[in-house]
């Protein structure tokens, strides 16, 4: 299940525009949008275009995809006020790391203090 896109994937399909979303930056790698269900007054969620479903899944050829994923981050977090008052950056992998979309992501998130992870 890992590749260019997954038919039954809702972030594939948000990559794809065929599923509405209020994207907030796109390119040929990457698309960063808003959470439907923000925790925080900037919550973005930041995905791959291509299709992986969780961190486990990624390879060796897929490193400079994810560095880009964080430069993307940094870049949002500058735009949308984050980058001096700070922010957090997180992947929830697989159950117990609370996943819920198995198409990998990154959450960006910030405008308020966040709390010490539990
Ligand atoms: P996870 O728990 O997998 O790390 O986070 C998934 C996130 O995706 C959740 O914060 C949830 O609110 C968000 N989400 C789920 N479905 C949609 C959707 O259709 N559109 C948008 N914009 N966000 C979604
Ligand atoms: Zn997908």
């Amino acid at each position: 299940s890992k590749g260019r896109v997954a038919e039954d994937c809702i972030f594939c399909q948000i990559a794809a525009g065929k599923i509405p979303s209020e994207v907030v930056y796109q390119d040929d790698r990457v698309v960063a949008f808003k959470d439907i269900r923000p925790v925080a007054p900037v919550h973005i969620l930041i995905i791959p275009r291509k299709h992986i479903p969780d961190l486990t899944a990624i390879t060796p050829e897929d490193g400079d995809l994810i560095g880009y994923i964080h430069l993307v981050a940094v870049k949002l977090a500058r735009e949308f006020g984050l980058a001096d008052r700070g922010f957090r950056v997180v992947n929830n992998c697989k159950e117990e790391g609370g996943q819920a979309v198995y198409h990998l992501h990154f959450h960006l998130l910030g405008g308020r203090q966040l709390q010490i992870l539990g």
